[in-house]
């Protein structure tokens, strides 16, 4: 469960971000953040990992501060959460497999992860969440020779292989045709369903938010202003 109480955002600039969000997430939801650009969307969604740190109220995971947590503890916390990106954030000239390999360094010491020592279960897995989002026999492409819903996929895997139990989704169909963006929502949502993890996708297409979520949220200028059903 996530629980925002009270949370306020103030960038150094004096832009307010966030401005007082009080919400719990429960645990296996599928929600979705709406609003027009600059609301608060990925202010709110990076606030989760700590990516932004906020300046007023506290955020708990499992009853555990994001908000007060130190270094040891933070990076324990970013191991439950997975991050897609718009841009997809993959080293585009590594394999997919290395990419998602890349989704278990926080577990590890940077010396095993210099040096690649994965063990025969992480690459199990690896073939595992591939052969999960369709993409069995792209192993070793590497990502520069894939489609942009390909390479969304990728990092889809990669937030398996990492197994977080929160995905978080920034925009993560911003930069796909219409017929890719169902694909890849839909498979949010069935990794959702069929793996019970928490989603949380930030979008701007409230047709798109209506057909997948359970929840909607909707900010305006920081504030949330709507909290409810789809319908
Ligand atoms: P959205 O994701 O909904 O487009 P953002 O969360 O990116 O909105 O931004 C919310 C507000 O905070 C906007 O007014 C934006 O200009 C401002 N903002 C975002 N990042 C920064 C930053 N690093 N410094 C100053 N202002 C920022």
């Amino acid at each position: 469960m996530i629980v925002f109480d009270h949370v306020s955002k103030t960038y150094p600039n004096g832009v307010k971000g966030l401005i007082d969000v009080c919400l719990t997430i429960n645990d296996g939801d599928y929600v979705s953040i709406i609003g027009l650009s600059g609301a608060g969307k990925s202010t709110l969604l990076r606030s989760i990992n700590r990516l932004n740190e906020i300046t007023e109220g506290e955020i708990t995971i499992d009853g555990r501060s994001v908000t007060k947590a130190n270094k040891r503890e933070l990076k324990r916390i970013r191991r439950t959460i997975g991050l897609i990106s718009q841009q997809f954030n993959l080293v585009k000239r590594s394999t997919v497999q290395k990419n998602v390999l890349s989704g278990k360094l926080g577990y590890y010491s940077t010396l095993k992860s210099v040096f690649g020592l994965f063990s025969r279960q992480d690459y199990e897995l690896c073939a595992d969440v591939l052969k999960k989002v369709e993409l069995s026999d792209k192993l070793h492409e590497r990502c520069d020779n894939l489609s942009g819903g390909q390479q969304q996929r990728v990092s889809i895997a990669r937030t398996l292989f990492q197994e977080a139990s929160i995905i978080l989704a920034d925009e993560p169909v911003a930069s796909l045709d219409p017929a890719t963006s169902q694909e890849i929502l839909s498979e949010l949502k069935n990794i959702n369903t069929a793996m019970g993890k928490t989603v949380i996708v930030n979008i701007h297409s409230i047709g798109l938010a209506k057909q997948f979520s359970d929840r909607i949220l909707a900010l305006q200028d920081g504030r949330l202003v709507f909290d409810g059903k789809p319908e």
